[in-house]
């Protein structure tokens, strides 16, 4: 089979290239190297399965070219990142929103099956229970600049929920929670790369607000196995799904375990929210994937544990 990656230099799509390769298949990759690196995919251009286009989503006679040729497409090109979100408010909506217009529609055309990447983002500001699919959404005021992500992020999922529901397209939209492991950099704001780094150099690991806010990380190559399996059943489409872990852990903690496995002499300092991303931004207090129903389809049951997480990270930098 053939399948498209959008976005497929970045993090998470270079592990999903690896994955869909060693199943045989022939992969596509089209990435504009706003995020995404060379380096990430390096090792899979000798593949001759492995074909690399550098382009924008938005270029829409190659996506035409590239959909028309594809069996699957993977739609993980976005802007990503608190950083990124908060520094190019244009670009981000720009390309979460046009850009999942763009590969829809040609999708449509020819009726390829697509997967969406979304986000754990779009729950927004809840705070008492582990987040189920069919949540309401509690987003911040059009002032706080983090919740354009989340708003152009649900607009694709209305987008793609409208496309299965009128047009049949075959979709599947994943919502994807802190997703970490090796190649993810730390450049774009993400918080284990950065204490993992700054604990191996010996510098502040550098907690952003009271660090009593938690997350649940997951594995990428869970990540990426739940993904795959996702777009092998039929009844996953136009469906919505949590992937993640539902492990939380505090920021706090987080940052005493690095600390702790690296035996890092680096001290732990907190800083505002103002200081770290600008006015304008808000923190999410908790956030914790319910993965019943990834559990109910794909039988999901992650291998990585926040300590195995945390220990590949550090091979990886220390590498
Ligand atoms: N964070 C932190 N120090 C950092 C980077 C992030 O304390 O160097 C915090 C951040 O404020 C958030 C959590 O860690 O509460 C996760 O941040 P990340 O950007 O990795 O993901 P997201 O905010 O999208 O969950």
């Amino acid at each position: 089979m053939k399948v498209l990656i959008t976005g497929g230099a970045g993090f998470i799509g270079s592990h999903l290239a690896e994955k869909l390769l060693s199943m045989g298949e022939e992969v596509y990759v089209v990435d504009n190297l706003w995020t995404g690196k060379l380096s990430n995919v390096a090792h899979l251009t000798s593949d001759p399965n492995f074909h690399l286009v550098v382009d924008t989503i938005l270029n829409e006679s190659v996506m035409n070219e590239l959909i028309f040729k594809v069996d699957q497409i993977y739609h993980l090109a976005a802007a990503v990142g608190v950083k990124i979100i908060m520094d190019h408010p244009v670009e981000t909506l720009d390309v979460n929103v046009r850009g999942t217009e763009v590969v829809l529609r040609l999708a449509n055309r020819f009726k390829k099956k697509v997967f969406i990447a979304s986000t754990s983002e779009i729950y927004g500001k809840h705070k008492d229970h582990k987040l189920r699919e069919d949540d309401n959404r509690v987003m911040g005021t059009v002032k706080k600049r983090r919740w354009a992500y989340a708003c152009s992020k649900t607009l694709d999922e209305f987008l793609a929920l409208a496309y299965h529901d009128e047009k049949k397209l075959p979709v599947v939209i994943g919502r994807l929670f802190n997703t970490v492991g090796p190649r993810q950099t730390g450049q774009y704001g993400m918080v284990l790369p950065n204490f993992v780094q700054s604990a191996l150099l010996g510098k502040p690991i550098v907690v952003y607000g009271d660090g009593n806010q938690t997350r649940s990380f997951a594995h990428v190559s869970d990540v990426v196995e739940a993904i795959v399996k996702l777009m092998e059943i039929p009844e996953a489409e136009g469906e919505v799904f949590n992937i993640g872990n539902d492990q939380e852990i505090s920021i706090n903690e987080l940052a005493q375990k690095v600390k702790e496995m690296t035996r890092s002499p680096s001290p732990i300092e907190h800083i505002s929210y103002e200081l770290a991303y600008g006015p304008g931004f808000e923190d999410m207090e908790r956030r914790c994937p319910d993965i019943s129903k990834l559990k109910a389809f794909i039988g999901y049951d992650p291998k990585y544990n926040i300590d195995m997480i945390i220990q590949d990270v550090i091979e990886y930098f220390k590498k």
